[in-house]
């Protein structure tokens, strides 16, 4: 775990016993949520370095995250209920919706049992390069070649880096550093750095070795049967849009919908942002979005929805089930939305 990370255990802890959340509530507990989710699996034994745990959660921590959420007096909306309620502003009980990103096989293997025993409607944005294939999960692969490598060479903005690691401290400081390097590269120096590490280090010129298995439109259909699933869009390439042109950024945008709706016979009405955070899109992708008739979009901007969020249907922040924190107690403290206006500074809307 990573100081940072244990900072914040330290710091939600220290929130959560003061009760100033429950105090609070009424103040920034919003009117409602998005939870983003990406991995549902059994925990696998604990090596110490894991950085891509933070997008893995139990079926056992969901199944009680919905219960919990329930107990606490929420609804748990499809998103189209949630665009009703924020447009009609339709505010009278608080309202919950589960998103899953990028569609993961575990999606089907292990979450939809426990929405379809509850009853829960959810959405899930795929990619769909990623469903075929196409696209690298160089996250994960990344991952695999710190785990695996005492020694990684690599060229970071121009300058050549040597990286050792003996400790998971140090294994985890070289995945943070050569993932953010990456995340702010310009797109084509992203690709072809990940390619020269994949080629060096993975012996894995095409990504296959670390992906994730990915949900097959069969587990789209059989999802679908069940009434609960709401199919949104998240690209074909899983870039960040910020990186492309506006005539790429939009291809990305219309390509997914469109062979969504070929697999699918149903047009995508919801889109979600990959990577979603500010670098990644803004107020040029959000027009974008709302131009291409989307009814919402979602970015992973933290913090609850607010009646104003209404006027801002295509920016909508999201709260993340984060492996790293799994218990109830956090689930409570981030519905509440006071760990967001703190790290904030209080601002309410991050739409821009
Ligand atoms: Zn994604």
């Amino acid at each position: 775990m990573s100081r940072r990370t244990r900072f914040y255990k330290f710091a939600l802890n220290s929130l959560y016993y003061t009760g100033a959340h429950r105090a609070l509530k009424g103040r920034f507990g919003g009117v409602g949520a998005l939870l983003t989710l990406h991995h549902v699996q059994p925990d696998r034994p604990d090596d110490g370095f894991a950085p891509n745990r933070i997008l893995a959660i139990t079926p056992e921590f969901l199944d009680q995250t919905i219960r919990q959420i329930v107990a606490l007096g929420y609804d748990i909306v499809s998103l189209s209920e949630l665009h009703r309620r924020l447009r009609e502003e339709d505010f009278r009980r608080p309202f919950v919706s589960f998103t899953l990103d990028d569609g993961y096989a575990d999606n089907y293997t292990y979450a939809f049992p426990i929405f379809r025993k509850h009853e829960i409607p959810f959405t899930i944005y795929v990619c769909t390069g990623l469903m075929e294939g196409s696209v690298d999960q160089w996250w994960r692969t990344l991952e695999g070649i710190v785990r695996q490598e005492k020694r990684i060479e690599v060229e970071l903005d121009g300058v050549h880096r040597v990286f050792t690691a003996t400790t998971t401290r140090q294994e985890c400081r070289i995945f943070d550093t050569i993932y953010w390097a990456l995340r702010r590269m310009p797109l084509e120096l992203q690709l072809s750095t990940m390619q020269s590490l994949r080629e060096r280090y993975a012996r894995d010129r095409d990504g296959a070795r670390f992906r994730a298995p990915v949900l097959t439109w069969e587990m789209i259909a059989q999802m679908d049967d069940s009434g609960l699933l709401t199919l949104g869009a998240h690209t074909v390439n899983h870039f960040a849009l910020a990186k492309l042109s506006d005539d790429e950024a939009r291809e990305e945008m219309i390509r997914s919908s469109a062979l969504i709706e070929q697999q699918t016979g149903k047009k995508p009405e919801h889109f979600a942002y990959p990577y979603g955070d500010a670098l990644s899109a803004a107020q040029r992708e959000f027009k974008m979005a709302e131009k291409l008739g989307f009814l919402t979009a979602v970015s992973t901007r933290k913090g609850v929805l607010l009646p104003e969020h209404a006027e801002h249907l295509h920016a909508l922040p999201r709260i993340s089930l984060n492996g790293d924190y799994q218990q109830a107690r956090n689930v409570e403290l981030f519905l509440g939305g006071l760990p967001f206006a703190l790290f904030r500074g209080f601002r309410k809307l991050d739409v821009n």
